[in-house]
């Protein structure tokens, strides 16, 4: 009896499941596949997940793995800069490929005690009032409390669940992959400049180390059931730019489409969806696997308090209530990309305009908050902006918040010295800090880094410990 299996080891379900250890909880993750993924697909991390990776120690790591880049010019490819003073520590994209993030969130969940068997696809399953019985491919039956579905976007445990995915079909598709190329960089950028806008999907850039990014249309190139080949990509190159650059040596190539879907409810009683589960769209502004680590992130504390005991009733109700708004705005940003990326003359038009507006710092600042996803609001109720907001890794006497919550509990920061934690602190950490570089006297931080209170007073503080963390002990 395990307190829950998740299907899927990819980004999404390996997060989930160190998430879930920090809380003792018994996982086991089952995976298809034998063998980890080799293929790329990822650009980066953006800032909220390299704020995660910073919340659980994991941010060091990644960076050995991967290459800092500024965090503009994603929003529909406008070659913008980031507005400066953007409000995080980690303002940076990290390009990384997404099997290394695989790894090493797969690491860090066996490290903590997950368990993760390969060759097992999840087929089938029952639930009941105590539980959930899972089946495998192969017949084997196995028993947990809850079954979170992290198995991408064709999720066998969504079918199964049988909870709708509406949304669009794929219309196009796209070539996208990394390459060396065999002649001059400002003989590239020379022609690249000559190509018109009109011609889209379309670039050719530089990624560092000699590599380039490339995305071309697929339309016309090779067979939709295989992977793309290099020739595809010279194919396609010849006809946009009269000459195919010499590429070769390709470090990956994708083909990939633009449906875009969301599934309607994230929780059938005792089984639950994260990731592409939960959500697809296009990879534009390079935010799925971001928002499936965010989506863990949410879900992880609450399902372990819910087994642990306690939650409060309506805890984990709270992971679709705040994360489905959250995917509906990236499928809309996505979607929105999609369009300032056609060849059509409206489109063009607004791309223009939308180029120009970026120009001022605010619309600028708007476009790179959502793609990074630090621009998040939790509706909490009513209160200062910052309530429902994750907290920026601020300085505090012990060094950086974030290095206070790598065990993912909770935590009061206290610049008045005068409240206390009381019966929560088993599950709530408390620092009295008067130099915390905060605005307001003290804020209740969710194991997630969100702000759940601001205030100064005892009883209010005791309310909303109760709110978030259930009874107190004793
Ligand atoms: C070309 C391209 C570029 C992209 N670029 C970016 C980017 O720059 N930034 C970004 O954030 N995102 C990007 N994405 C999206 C990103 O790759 C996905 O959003 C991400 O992989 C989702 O992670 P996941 O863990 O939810 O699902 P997946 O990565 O799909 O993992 C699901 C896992 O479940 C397993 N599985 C499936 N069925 C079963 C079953 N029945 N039983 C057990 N296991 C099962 C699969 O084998 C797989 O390992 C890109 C996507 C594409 C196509």
């Amino acid at each position: 009896m395990f307190d829950v299996i998740i299907s899927g080891c990819g980004p999404t379900g390996a997060m989930l499941a160190a998430e879930l250890r920090l809380h003792d909880v018994r996982v086991l993750v089952l995976e298809k596949e034998t063998e980890p993924k080799s293929f790329v697909r990822i650009v980066g991390l953006h800032i909220r997940s390299l704020e995660l990776m910073a919340m659980r120690g994991l941010l060091d790591r990644m960076l050995q793995h991967g290459r800092q880049r500024p965090a503009g010019g994603f929003f529909a490819g406008i070659a913008k800069p980031a507005p400066v003073g953007l409000d995080s520590a980690h303002a940076y994209l990290l390009g990384i490929p997404q099997p290394v993030i695989e790894r090493l969130l797969e690491e860090h969940a066996t490290e903590r005690g997950a368990q993760v068997r390969r060759g097992c696809a999840v087929a089938g399953f029952e639930q009941d009032d105590e539980g959930v019985t899972v089946e495998l491919a192969g017949g084997e039956q196995l028993r947990s409390r809850y079954l979170v579905g992290c198995d991408g976007g064709r999720s066998t445990v969504r079918k199964l669940l049988g909870v709708g995915f509406p949304g669009e079909p794929s219309r196009t598709e796209t070539l996208m992959g990394e390459m060396e190329v065999g002649v001059p960089q400002e003989e590239i950028a020379a022609r690249v400049s000559e190509i018109p806008e009109t011609r889209q999907p379309f670039w050719l850039r530089p990624f560092g180390g000699g590599v380039y990014s490339v995305v071309v249309p697929a339309a016309g190139v090779g067979d939709r059931a295989e992977p793309p080949t290099l020739e595809d990509f010279r194919q396609q190159l010849r006809a946009i730019a009269g000459t195919d650059f010499g590429v070769h040596s390709p470090r990956w190539l994708s083909r990939f489409g633009d449906a875009t879907r969301l599934a309607e409810r994230y929780r059938v009683g005792r089984v639950l969806l994260a990731g592409d589960a939960a959500h697809i769209h296009p990879p534009t502004g390079g935010q799925g696997l971001n928002l499936g680590v965010q989506d863990a992130f949410n879900l992880g504390w609450k399902l372990a308090a819910q087994i642990r005991g306690w939650a409060p009733e309506t805890l984990l109700d709270t992971y679709q209530a705040e994360r489905h708004p959250v995917a509906e705005d990236v499928l809309d940003n996505t979607r929105a990309q999609m369009e300032l990326l056609s060849a059509e003359p409206g489109a063009r038009a607004a791309r223009k305009l939308l180029t120009e507006l970026m120009d001022f710092d605010e619309v600028n600042r708007h476009l790179i908050e959502k793609i990074t996803a630090i621009g998040v609001r939790y509706d909490f109720g009513a209160g200062p902006d910052l309530l429902g907001r994750r907290l920026r890794d601020i300085d505090v006497q012990q060094g950086r918040l974030y290095g206070l919550l790598h065990r993912g509990r909770g935590l009061l920061l206290d610049r008045t010295g005068r409240l206390a934690v009381g019966g929560w602190s088993d599950r709530v950490d408390h620092l009295a800090d008067p130099t915390a570089a905060l605005d307001v006297p003290c804020v209740l931080l969710r194991p997630d880094g969100h702000v759940a209170w601001i205030g100064d007073d005892q009883q209010d503080l005791d309310d909303h410990l109760s709110r978030w963390f259930g009874k107190p002990a004793g």
